[in-house]
């Protein structure tokens, strides 16, 4: 699917509404890692530009996707509790990166949260008529499958290899944020100063949001996660930054009048439910604002916040279940409120 369309672009996006006068830009959205992804570039786009970080996405996809037969995750997933698999540097750099996370939260955030994300199936649950709570009995199993302990990186030899059969690795959480980060790579390796990547809601920008006046932030809408999308609860100005939303809202299903998400504790192997309806990221790689994101809404409010004040610029914006608002205090002073535009 390939939209090309060389028009101006209405800053209304995403996890987020933006709002604000809209720049002129040139936009491709294609549905590609699962999501539709738009890239907008300004001064000097290329058409030229525009395939090369397109072909490079459906590349990470080709690689790291948990759900396409024969991609690399998958690969590893089959040979799991029988061989390793060779990786290339870039998919051990994610897995590296994975790892760090999954060790710095306890394994609250575990890429090898496969078995248990396969048994939920949100995704086709959300689109079925009767949508199943899996029972207990399963559940218990999968989690039993769950452990980044188990998966083994060979740097030297180049393979991962999860040690023990059933398992498997899903890079759900953190392979937009590697997306966008490989995007921004190519745009100012092309030598482009302005662009706004857009992976389903995971935001990167590059450099100022106008050419003219040096220096002035984009705006990006945090989206009200009780709230229709579009629907927003306040503005971050931000630039040459990610911010990506973890919520309940992506992706989930209801069931017995409850809401089912796709953020899921490592724990219970329910999903996480702790008062949060979203949390937010700002930092300056993709990458660690994707897995933050997701680690952070899995650990909750406090213990999230503690981890995010001992991150150099890192931020963070908690949305809870009664409405409330938390930031952490670097946050604060990029964020608007809704109302008070
Ligand atoms: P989105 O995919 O909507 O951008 P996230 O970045 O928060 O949202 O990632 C959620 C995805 O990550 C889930 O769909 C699943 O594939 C995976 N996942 C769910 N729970 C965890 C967890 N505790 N640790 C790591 N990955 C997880
Ligand atoms: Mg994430």
């Amino acid at each position: 699917m390939r939209i090309f369309c060389f028009v101006l672009v209405f800053f209304c996006f995403f996890l987020a509404g933006c709002p604000g006068k809209p720049p002129a830009g040139e936009q491709v959205t294609e549905f590609v890692l699962g999501t539709f992804c738009s890239v907008t570039l300004y001064e000097g786009a290329k058409k030229e530009i525009f395939s090369r970080i397109f072909s490079r996405l459906r590349e990470i996809d080709d690689e790291m996707s948990a759900n396409k037969e024969g991609s690399v995750l998958d690969q590893i997933n089959k040979n799991a509790g029988e061989k390793p698999t060779p990786v290339r540097p870039e998919l051990m750099a994610v897995l590296e990166k994975a790892l760090y996370y999954a060790r710095m939260s306890s394994g609250a955030f575990d890429p090898a949260i496969g078995p248990l994300v396969k048994l939920w199936d949100i995704n086709s649950n959300a689109g079925a008529h009767n949508p199943q709570v899996p029972a207990e009995e399963k559940i218990k199993e999968a989690l039993a499958l769950v452990d980044w302990r188990d998966l083994e990186l060979d740097k030297t030899a180049g393979t991962a290899f999860l040690k023990r059969p059933g398992m498997a690795l899903d890079l759900g959480a953190i392979a937009k944020g590697y997306a966008a980060d490989e995007a921004a790579r190519i745009i100012r390796e092309a030598g482009l100063k302005r662009a706004l990547i857009n992976l389903g809601g995971n935001i990167m920008v590059v450099g100022a949001r106008a050419a003219a006046k040096a220096g002035s932030p984009w705006r990006i809408g945090v989206q009200d996660p009780a709230n229709s999308r579009g629907a927003y609860l306040g503005v971050l100005e931000i630039r040459d930054t990610s911010v990506v939303t973890s919520g309940v809202y992506e992706r989930f299903f209801e069931a017995g009048g409850k809401r089912y998400h796709h953020i899921l504790s490592t724990e219970t192997g329910f999903p996480v439910d702790n008062g949060l309806l979203s949390v937010t990221i700002i930092t300056g790689s993709s990458i660690d604002a994707d897995a933050l994101s997701t680690m952070v809404f899995a650990l909750g409010y406090e213990k999230g916040l503690e981890l995010i004040d001992s991150i150099d610029g890192a931020e963070a914006v908690f949305v809870f279940d009664d409405k409330k608002l938390r930031l952490s205090a670097g946050a604060e002073k990029i964020f608007t409120l809704a109302f008070d535009q």
